[in-house]
């Protein structure tokens, strides 16, 4: 996670708007009240990041961290050339 990435969604907890939670310079989650009371609640310790990162909901994971398994592939007959379904004549 690099600064400024959104880790997540989050109530604000003075307006109820769905905020962004975005990690800030010292890697805590942020959360700024953008499109409501334009809040900016930051996290200074430990605890209350943990705090944070325990109410919000995640964004969806990057495709980079959990590569997803190659599905074993399944025991198909080779498939026909572009000639052969084109034409029906075996290439
Ligand atoms: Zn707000």
């Amino acid at each position: 996670m690099a600064k400024g990435d959104l880790l997540g969604q989050m109530d604000c907890p003075l307006c109820g708007t769905s905020s962004d939670v975005k990690e800030d310079k010292a890697g805590r989650p942020l959360l700024f009240c953008r499109h409501g009371c334009k809040l900016q609640l930051f996290t200074r310790t430990e605890a209350q990041a943990d705090g944070m990162r325990r109410k919000l909901r995640p964004a969806a994971a990057p495709a980079t961290t959990v590569p997803a398994a190659p599905e074993a592939a399944p025991a198909a007959p080779k498939p026909k050339s572009i000639f052969e379904q084109l034409t029906g004549i075996p290439a």
